[in-house]
């Protein structure tokens, strides 16, 4: 008898440890717990700006200039992945007067942090950092998540920590100099199960990469980082000007044939038009 109570006891203490460690820090939801890969599409903030012809379309071609800059978070039973970190959550709240980076302004409404804090989830609970390149419109919190893996190419660390690196980038990623880094070649496999993949795309910079994560319901996405900006660069066949003799025509054509063989759905995180009708955090994909 006595044992069958110390054994119900520490049942019960099993019981109350287990849920003592799902419960998150300050009042937050609890951090979903999945079966099936999830996906979320966080404000990460929005880019004013009115240039198309960078981009070798007209004004006229372009229904709205302006560009929305996601982050992607994917929940996997295995662990989560970060993809991209937005602009700086020093800017929430700020007018684009004071934060130009050259011709566009930056608007930021809510922090990336309260974005994944709305899903329980802080920054020690991400398991992998990954970025689509290291522009500052998706580095700016990259410090904030330095305690995860960070998930990088050799290409773009050199790029990133070269003594010509953009400084206001570089003050939002400084501190992965001192991440634990994780060198990743080709497409990259990030839970070992065919469901998240890195897809090498070079061409916007050394070693820009696309995010393919495998969905049960939604099916296959690709947030296809910045080898496109504007959806009518692909309806209308455009490119940046700059990009043309580089490595980009190669990789949409590689990023056309995943779609087509996987059967995916192609994202531009940039484009507004696909930005605006996206299932929003704390919505997800699944
Ligand atoms: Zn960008």
């Amino acid at each position: 008898m006595a044992l069958k109570r110390l054994a119900a006891f520490f049942a019960v203490m099993a019981c109350c440890l287990a849920a003592a460690a799902q419960t998150p820090p300050s009042g937050l939801p609890p951090l979903p717990k999945v079966s099936d890969v999830r996906l979320y599409v966080l404000d990460c903030g929005t880019i004013i700006s009115h240039q198309p012809e960078r981009f070798g379309l007209a004004r006229e071609d372009v229904p709205d200039p302006d560009f929305s800059d996601p982050c992607f978070l994917v929940v996997h039973p295995k662990g989560i992945l970060l993809f991209d970190t937005g602009l700086t959550d020093a800017q929430v709240g700020r007018p684009i007067y004071e934060n130009k980076m050259g011709y566009e302004g930056q608007l930021k409404t809510v922090s990336l942090k309260g974005e994944l804090a709305n899903i329980g989830v802080t920054a020690p609970m991400i398991t992998y950092l990954a970025i689509s390149h290291s522009h500052w419109d998706h580095v700016g919190n990259a410090n904030d998540y330095a305690g995860s893996t960070w998930l990088a190419r050799k290409a773009e660390y050199d790029v990133m920590f070269a003594a010509d690196a953009n400084a206001v980038a570089r003050k939002g990623y400084a501190a992965l100099a001192h991440a634990k880094i994780q060198y990743i070649e080709g497409d990259h496999d990030v839970f070992g199960d065919g469901s998240v993949v890195l897809l090498s795309t070079p061409g916007h910079t050394p070693g820009h990469q696309s995010l393919y994560v495998k969905l049960a319901r939604t099916g296959g996405v690709v947030d296809s980082g910045d080898l496109y900006h504007y959806t009518a660069e692909k309806t209308l066949g455009r490119m940046p000007p700059r990009e043309q003799s580089l490595e980009t025509p190669a990789s949409r054509k590689k990023v056309d044939a995943f779609l087509a063989r996987t059967h995916s759905q192609l994202w531009m995180g940039h484009a507004i038009d696909w930005y605006q009708n996206a299932v929003k955090a704390p919505g997800w994909y699944d």
